[in-house]
């Protein structure tokens, strides 16, 4: 009976180190760095489009994607 037990206690440690060396190997993955072109993303305040910052119109602390959308947000 005592040898049975063991023989369950020695399965269980194995598939639990092999999931756990599974779970490492899928976390080593997953930090890879993620290929990003780095420049900041922003979002329209009017129709939440996301678009880079560099392309974007600020006006007010907020940014627009296009002229058209400022004067709507901003009506004068
Ligand atoms: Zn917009």
């Amino acid at each position: 009976m005592i040898k049975i037990l063991l023989l369950a206690v020695g399965v269980w440690l194995i598939i639990t180190l092999l999931k756990n060396y599974g779970r490492s190997v899928d976390q080593d993955e997953k930090a890879a760095p993620p290929a990003e072109t780095g420049e900041d993303m922003v979002r329209c305040a009017q129709c939440g489009v996301h678009l880079p910052r560099s392309e974007a119109i600020l006006s007010g602390g907020e940014f627009f994607c296009c002229d058209e959308h400022r004067r709507q947000h901003h009506p004068d």
